[in-house]
């Protein structure tokens, strides 16, 4: 019968037991040993679940007391020199080191893990790094798990998805050059392997589903060539796309299996059923494991019938990748809507589905409650009036083009924008949030546990914002903010208003160390029912003279840090949020708002794997952007903020949102991303971030000039903005002020000597830069922004 297992099951436990072992050993209160014992308990546990549920192996090596790439290198030996750690004698306290920066070396870097939301730490490789063994951590792991008295199967990241990953700081050097080294350290690890007993051990491949240059294919068929002549079975894994084109050759490399994503993928099932040999294991990913909803495990069953006739006990049954991504479980809900719990299934719940769906296979009849409880599940979703709103289908379906347009051109809006708020050249503004002193969090959770009454709450909140205004005056910032105090998530924040989201109490996912996120759910046609914020902005602008902020979370934003249905297309639900945001807009412009920022910090993330996926994606995600913006006056304007700065490959994309202002992080890179808009002659309004709100120090005046002034030289100062990277909730007020007070001393700086530079006869709607001979004037207004 076919067999069945995971790729990884998630390690963060069902209450989150390793964040707060490892938080508490990092503040020095627990020592290692304790540490040490909650990760073997959660690895136990989760073992035991996975035994339990009668899948035929448990899966060891998917644990990771930081993030499993740096448990790769550690296992590997290739820890990056700057540290001077060695590599075999790793202490754990070392291996935080290497994650969290010391006194010495600033952290390794960290970045995302495909499209996923987890953040994985890159490997730094050089000329001369060597793979001669690390640390044995993995192999107590096992041990730990042939005590139970079940196949194990360890997962590893392959040697191939692990260069992939990693970056080296040597220019010119081509990093593949290491594999033949890294083969060598994977075979030595593979044979210690089958030394421990060990049949299968999967590799985990998922950068064959990523655009892989054919250099890298031919050094990835070089490699399992050789990991091949080891005498384990090798189960290849690749997950989050397909890798059909792949087929042929991976068909040709000497290993026992291949395990492919059917959820994302399913497409690919005819490619890899006729390439693989007879002798050959197919991992059929077909629960999802980037979901949360319950599996129609009889459609799932019936599509793997000839599979199985085909395969036999050569056919395993998996998600389609590992279950990292997904909250641990069901039981601890006890607030969630019985109906919509009865729609879903997290880590546990889909290892009770693999069980189900291999005994159908076997035997229909063994299964058929449990199969006639997932049809009753999903009829009763699909029919439900929470999910269908007529009302909203019904505007979605009426969605012009003309919707997704503002009235006039940018250049148009720009002339009335100008006329009607009146800001000086280069206007000083902010991102949104001010800091979140613990004050504002515990006001917040007093009045969420229903300790603080609805009217002191909102006074709190109100007096807050007072605060907030009363300093950004002081500081002389031209465009204001409330500073969303009252907000403890972006988007938790919008979708607990709007109908179509739930939320969970313990639907934790891993985002990066011990940080986790608890993604709410988009279960049913999204709706807004009553305005949002507009109180709130409306109180906030009558504080004070100068323009208020409107500050919202755009559409794209909501879909991607959401759970998902997986009943329509993702556009659609974008779609949804969209006529719900622009609702909102809308709503506030009524109110007298006439500044409205549309933050789209997630919009790069959505960023399919392939590129052949991008533009269909760029397509509706900008025109859902658009469609969110485009229900305001010209003389509205509209503002966006992302806080990354790889834009240069999207660049159309950004400029066809056309926002009338973006903010952008550019301080880490020193401005290198402006080139980017520079060449591309963005045409709107831009605020390059001048300094970075992730560190606590606060930058001199003199630095954000510098900034500024690079600014200048490929951007219009007529079309720049002032401001910081990102909302500065995380950081305190004391350093806030200063940073905020030397940012508006460098624009006023700026403007200085931009004014003098200029001929006074100049037109005010100049598109010159600094640097320029033909450069006009926009000469600076006094009123607010001499504060
Ligand atoms: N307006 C939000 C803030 O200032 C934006 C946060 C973000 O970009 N992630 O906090
Ligand atoms: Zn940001």
């Amino acid at each position: 019968m076919a067999r069945t297992h995971v790729s990884g099951f998630p390690r963060i436990g069902a209450q989150r037991e390793l964040k707060f072992a490892q938080e508490s050993f990092w503040r020095g209160e627990t020592d290692e040993q304790h540490l040490r014992g909650v990760a073997r308990e959660l690895r136990a546990r989760h073992w035991r679940e996975q035994r339990d549920a009668g899948l035929d192996f448990i899966t060891v090596g998917d644990f990771a007391y930081y993030d499993q790439m740096l448990g790769q290198s550690a296992l590997l030996g290739a820890l990056p020199e700057r540290f001077g750690f060695e590599p075999m004698a790793l202490q754990l306290g070392q291996y935080y080191e290497l994650a969290r920066g010391n006194a010495e070396q600033p952290a390794m870097e960290m970045t995302k893990w495909f499209d996923t939301n987890y953040h994985y730490l890159v490997p730094e490789l050089a000329p001369d790094t060597t793979f001669n063994g690390g640390v044995n951590w993995l192999f107590d792991e096992i041990d730990e798990a042939l005590a139970l008295n079940a196949p194990v199967k360890p997962v590893l990241i392959g040697p191939i998805t692990y260069l992939w990953l990693s970056k080296s700081h040597v220019a010119g050097f081509d990093r593949l050059s290491l594999l033949p080294k890294l083969v060598i350290r994977y075979s030595r690890l593979l044979d210690k392997l089958k030394q421990r007993g060990i049949e299968w051990v999967q590799l985990d491949e998922p950068a064959l589903c990523a655009d892989l240059p054919e250099p890298w294919l031919d050094a990835f068929c070089a490699a399992y060539d050789v990991l091949g002549t080891v005498d384990v079975k090798i189960l290849l894994a690749t997950y989050f796309d397909s890798a059909a084109q792949h087929a042929p050759r991976v068909a040709r490399l000497p290993l026992a299996g291949v395990h492919v994503d059917l959820v994302r993928a399913p497409q690919q099932l005819d490619a890899w059923r006729t390439a693989l040999p007879a002798h050959a294991v197919l991992s059929a990913g077909v629960i999802d494991g980037r979901n949360i909803w319950r599996a129609n495990l009889p459609a799932i069953v019936d599509s793997l019938q000839e599979l199985h006739a085909q395969f036999g006990e050569r056919l395993w049954i998996a998600p389609s990748c590992s279950l990292l991504h997904v909250p641990v479980s069901l039981a601890a809900e006890k607030k969630l809507n019985a109906d919509l719990k009865s729609w879903l299934a997290f880590a546990t719940e889909k290892l009770g589905e693999l069980r189900t769906i291999a005994t159908a296979l076997r035997d229909p009849a063994a299964a058929a409650a449990q199969l006639d409880a997932a049809r009753a599940a999903l009829d009763a979703r699909r029919r439900s009036g929470a999910v269908v709103n007529a009302f909203v289908q019904k505007r979605v379906a009426a969605v012009s083009n003309a919707m997704a347009e503002r009235r006039s051109p940018f250049a148009e809006r720009n002339r009335v924008q100008r006329a009607a708020l009146d800001l000086p050249l280069l206007p000083t503004t902010t991102i949104g949030s001010f800091p979140q002193t613990a004050a504002i969090r515990e006001a917040r959770a007093a009045y969420r546990r229903g300790e603080m009454r609805a009217l002191d709450y909102l006074q709190r909140m109100r007096a807050e914002i007072e605060f907030a205004v009363r300093k950004q005056e002081a500081l002389g910032l031209d465009v204001l903010v409330h500073g969303e105090a009252e907000r403890n998530d972006m988007v938790e924040y919008f979708g607990e208003q709007l109908w179509g989201y739930a939320f969970t109490e313990n639907g934790w996912v891993p985002s990066y160390g011990s940080r986790c996120v608890k993604p709410p759910v988009i279960y049913g046609d999204i709706y807004r029912p009553e305005p949002i914020t507009v109180e709130t902005a409306r109180y906030a602008q009558a504080l004070t003279q100068r323009p208020m902020k409107g500050m919202l979370t755009g559409p794209v934003t909501m879909l991607q840090w959401s759970f998902v249905r997986d009943d329509q297309p993702r556009s659609t639900t974008a779609l949804q949020l969209a006529l719900a945001i622009r609702d909102e807009v809308v709503d506030l412009e009524k109110a007298g708002i006439g500044i409205i920022q549309i933050d789209e910090p997630a919009f790069r993330e959505g960023l399919p794997l392939r590129r052949k996926d991008w533009a269909d994606y760029l397509e509706w995600a900008t025109r859902a952007f658009r469609i969110s913006a485009s229900g305001v006056a010209d003389q509205t304007q509209i503002h966006t903020h992302m806080c990354y700065s790889e834009f240069n490959d999207i660049l159309p994309s950004i400029a066809a949102m056309d926002a009338d202002v973006i903010t952008i992080e550019t301080s880490r890179s020193a401005m290198e991303l402006l080139d980017g808009f520079g060449a591309f002659a963005y045409p709107n309004e831009i605020g390059p971030g001048v300094y970075d709100i992730h560190s606590p120090r606060v930058p001199g005046t003199d630095a954000m000039l510098r900034l500024l002034e690079r600014a200048c030289e490929v951007i219009p100062a007529a079309r720049l903005w002032v401001n910081p990277d990102c909302g500065l909730k995380t950081r305190g007020w004391p350093e806030t002020e200063a940073a905020l007070s030397n940012m508006v001393r460098a624009a006023k700086v700026l403007r200085e000597k931009l004014t003098v530079r200029l001929p006074a006869h100049a037109h005010a709607h100049a598109h010159a830069t600094f640097k320029s001979s033909s450069a006009r004037s926009l000469t600076p207004r006094s009123s607010h922004s001499s504060g």
